[in-house]
Order: C-alpha cells, then structure tokens, then sequence
C-alpha cells in the first residue's frame, strides 16, 4: 500500500500530465511543467533548458528564479558553447564542433555555475536534474530546485522522473506541433506570394485557398472566391486548348497515376469587363483508396506569349506580303527584259532598269526596317550622336521630297536659328522622313504638307502636318507599337509594315525624346517629336 500522501501525489500527477499533454503551445507546455515539478516535489524552483537544433543549451522556462540568476547562467551557457572542447576528428576535415559537444559543453557550465549561482541569491542549495528524453531523443533538462537541505530521497526521483517521461512527450508534441504550424504557414506565405495564380480546391471543387495573384489576375478577391465553386469563381471564355476541369471529370479524369497534367487555355472574363489569357493546369491529389481530396490549380497569365504568338504571324504575313511585290516586279521586269522574241528600245529598257532599281530600293529599305526593328526590341540601339542643326536638315529632306510628291505642296516652316540637338544625323533623318512619307501616302487627295518647329526651354520640337482623314483619338495609342496598321481602307490600299512609327518611336527615345499624334480624326493629323536641347 502507499502512503496516503503518495497516492495524493499521484493523482495529482496524472491530473496534471492529462492538463499538459491536452495543450499545443510550447510556451504554456514548459510553463505547466515548471510548475507541476515545484508542486509535486514541494519545490522552490524549477527550470528547463532545452536543446536548440544547433545543440546549444536555452534555459526556455523557469519558476523562482532572479533575472540575474536566469542571465549569469545563460550568459556560461553562451561562452561553453562558443568553444565547446576540441572537436571530434570525424575523418572528414570538417573543424565545426558537433552538435553533441555544443550539447555537453552547454550543459556542463550550466550544472557547474548551479549552486554558485543559486544558493547566495535565492537560498537555492540542492538540486535534481531531470533528463526529458524519448527513447534516444534527448529534448533538454528538467531542473527542480530546493531551499531546505537533504538530498533527493530515491523516491523523489522516481516520481519526478516518470514524470519527466511523461512531460518529455508533452514538450516533444507541443515542439512538433510548433514545427508543423510554423511549416505551414511557410507553405501559405510561399503560396500567398507566388508569382503564378494558385487556387486549391476541394474534391468537389469547392475553393478552399485563393492567393494573392490569383486575385490580382482574375478581379476576384479571396473573400469572394472561397466557398465557391472554382468554375463559378472563374469564368472562362473563348476556350482555344485542353478540356475544363467538367469537360475532364466527364471523361474519367483524374485517374490515379496519370502523369499527365490536365490543362485549359483561355480567356478569363474579369468583372470589370477585361480579359487576360491564362493557361490553367490541374493537379489532383490523393489521399488514401484513391480518394481524390483536392484539386490544385495553377493559372498562368500568357498574354505575353499570346501577343508575341500574334506579332510573329502578323510578322509572317507583312514581310512576305511586303517582300512579294518588289520581288515580283523585279522579276517581272528582268524576264521581259531578256524575252529573247523581243527588242526594247532605249527608252523602254531605262525605265525598266529604273523599276528594277526602285525595287531593289524598297527590298532593302524593308530589311533594314526590320533589322532595326529587332535591335529596337533588343535594346541595342547604337546612335552616333553630334551636335547638329535641325532646320538646315528639314530643308534638305522636305526639298528631296518634293520630286516624289506631285498632288502635295511641301513647305518648310522652321527659322534659321533653331537651337541646336546633340543628335544622330542619319537617324533623324530617318524619323523626318518616314513621317513626311506617312504624311504623303495617308493624304492620298493632296494638299499641304507643312513642317514646323517650336523651341520650348529644354526642347526643340518638329511636327509634320497633313491634310488627310487623321486618325481618330481612340486609334492614337497602338500606333507606336510593332506592325500595327489601322484598319480602314486607305491603310488597306497604301503599302507598308506598320514599322515606321514603331521605328521613328525608338529612335527619338534612344535620344531622350517624345513623339505623338495630335488629330480630331477628321481633319488630317500632325505628328510630332522633340529631342533635348544640346
Ligand atoms: P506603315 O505606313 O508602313 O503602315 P507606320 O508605322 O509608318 O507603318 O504607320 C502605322 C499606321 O499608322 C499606318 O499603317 C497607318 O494606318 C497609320 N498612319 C501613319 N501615319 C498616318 C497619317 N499621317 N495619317 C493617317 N494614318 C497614318
């Protein structure tokens, strides 16, 4: 039979272990432990060191002692396992010290600075330490510290000491759950700041997680996503690949061990009313039994490769379109040329000879347009820049447009005394050019052409005004861009690739300037650019 008091113990042992193993949170864990090993043991103290994954020694909890007690002993802690003892030769060279001597050395200074520490300051004299271990697994220490004097009696020990097992798995659970919590949320911050929308569903594709891009990408917010059905979340339309996640389950999928992802590629219909192309792709997970328990997927915006998809085909189109015709011409003229039936005269020879040449004009203009196009878009852009004068090049370049343009007047308004620019010649030529030929070309019916300058404090400024249909406001904001041509009918019939603009854009910002369009849409349209005052 046990002493009555025993038995108290006891009970109030399990009472206190059910207490301590119900809780998750480390932090009250050690701090019931402290207590219930004061208690239990009629203590005055108590203190728990743990093991930190490093192997150094942190006291994590303690009851009844100073501040001052607490910091000396961590402070010997800290110095022991800054310089643990000479490192175990482990064969491989490697001079750092084990995790186990940290370990010991930590513990050692920890149980020698004890008793100088305690007794003067609390009156503290003996002590039992208490190992919180499972199987192998050494967690840390239990200390339990008393006034009176006398040893721990055999039996004390034991009691603390089955105590200590149980506590041990208490803390070791509370650890693993702080591990597993702390991994967790790892797992939804990595999730939440992924650059590629991430939904997570469940098997019947209720939307159980909704991350930040996802929301950035589709206007819907988490709040309003979660709970629903990710088809309902998500609107696609203009399905152009892969089957919806319906369109698969209808033909069996997901099928256990399948490694081939399920994906769709399509338009989302935004609630503000804009669509972004996004390529969605479908993971399925498992649980046991082949029990499907969710759905993971993973929504890419590819406008970016949709819009280089279109500008290649629009690429393929523009130059075999554009290359077509000189061709075809040249040869044209080259084979009547050489009809061996047939005698030209002079006259009929140079004027062929001269389209033979124009052409070949053209051909070449048309790759170099689009080689600087590519360097454009490469960023590699070289400009030659001096000091130049702009009036005496608008002169020029409007006097040798002149001979081109028979329905046009071409007039140059710019004073003699324009400021200088620190500028490429050769391609503000070809920005003044390719705009004085816009101008000629989109005002098929004729009249004035007229260039202008203006001079602001920082800037010189050159428009080019025709008297064509213009271009409407809403028409203005792609003009700049890459083969865009609008599309109306006087686009359709007038030959070009919808680089000069693009091409004109470039160059004037390589040069730290602006261009635009000014036009009403009906009565014709000026462009304009400025570059830096040199
Ligand atoms: P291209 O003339 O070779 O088509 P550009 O890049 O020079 O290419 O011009 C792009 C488009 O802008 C043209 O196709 C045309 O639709 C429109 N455009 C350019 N200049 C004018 C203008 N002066 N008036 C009306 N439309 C213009």
């Amino acid at each position: 039979m046990l002493p009555d008091y025993r038995v108290r113990q006891r009970d109030y042992l399990l009472d206190i272990l059910q207490a301590i193993t119900s809780r998750l949170d480390l932090n009250e864990v050690l701090r019931l432990v402290a207590q219930a090993a004061v208690d239990v043991m009629t203590g005055n103290a108590a203190m728990i060191a743990l093991v930190e994954p490093a192997g150094r020694i942190r006291i994590r909890e303690s009851i009844g002692l100073s501040r001052h007690a607490l910091e000396t002993l961590g402070a010997g802690i800290e110095r022991a396992s800054e310089d643990p003892g000479a490192p175990v030769d482990d064969g491989t060279g490697d001079e750092a010290p084990t995790r186990a001597l940290v370990r010991e050395a930590g513990l050692r200074s920890l149980e020698m600075m004890l008793p100088r520490v305690i007794a003067p300051n609390a009156g503290l004299l003996e002590w039992i330490a208490l190992p919180l271990s499972i199987g192998e697994d050494f967690l840390g220490q239990l200390y339990v510290l008393r006034r009176r004097g006398g040893e721990f009696s055999p039996n004390d020990r034991q009691v603390l000491q089955s105590f200590a097992d149980q506590a041990a798995i208490a803390v070791n659970n509370a650890r693993l759950y702080q591990q597993v919590n702390a991994q967790k949320q790892r797992l939804d911050a990595i999730l939440e700041s992924t650059a590629d929308g991430v939904a997570i569903m469940d098997g019947s594709h209720r939307v159980v997680l909704w991350n930040r891009a996802l929301a950035a990408l589709s206007g819907v917010p988490a709040g309003e996503a979660l709970g629903r059905d990710f088809e309902a979340a998500i609107r696609l339309s203009d399905k152009r690949a892969g089957s919806t996640l319906t369109e698969a389950e209808a033909n069996g999928w997901p099928l256990v061990g399948a490694t081939r992802p399920l994906f769709v590629e399509g338009d989302i219909e935004r609630p503000d009313g804009a669509a972004v192309s996004v390529e969605i792709t479908f993971a399925p997970i498992f649980a046991r039994e082949a029990l499907l328990v969710n759905i993971v997927a993973n929504v890419r915006d590819i406008t970016r490769f949709r819009e280089a998809d279109r500008l290649k085909s629009t690429f393929v189109s523009v130059v075999s379109h554009e290359l077509k015709t000189p061709v075809a011409l040249i040869k044209g003229y080259a084979s009547t040329l050489r009809r061996p039936d047939a005698r030209w005269d002079e006259k009929t020879i140079d004027d062929s000879l001269g389209v033979i040449e124009d052409e070949s004009d053209r051909l070449a203009e048309l790759i170099d347009n689009l080689l600087d196009a590519s360097r454009a878009q490469a960023g590699s852009f070289r400009l030659a820049r001096n000091e130049m004068d702009l009036d005496a090049l608008v002169t020029e370049i409007v006097q040798r447009h002149r001979s081109q343009a028979t329905r046009h007047t071409l007039t140059a308004d710019v004073p003699g005394d324009l400021p200088l620019v620190f500028a490429d010649h050769a391609r503000i030529t070809q920005v003044i050019s390719n705009l004085l030929s816009n101008a000629i070309k989109y005002s098929p019916d004729g009249g004035e052409v007229k260039v202008t300058s203006r001079v602001t404090p920082g800037e010189v400024i050159i428009s080019v005004t025709d008297p064509g249909p213009g271009i409407a406001p809403e028409m203005q904001s792609q003009l700049f861009t890459r083969f865009h041509r609008l599309e109306n009918a006087l686009t359709q019939r007038t030959p070009g690739t919808g680089l000069g603009l693009y091409l004109c854009k470039s160059i004037i910002e390589a040069h730290g300037g602006r261009i635009w369009v000014d036009s009403d849409g009906q009565h014709g349209s000026t462009f304009s650019f400025s570059l830096p005052r040199a």
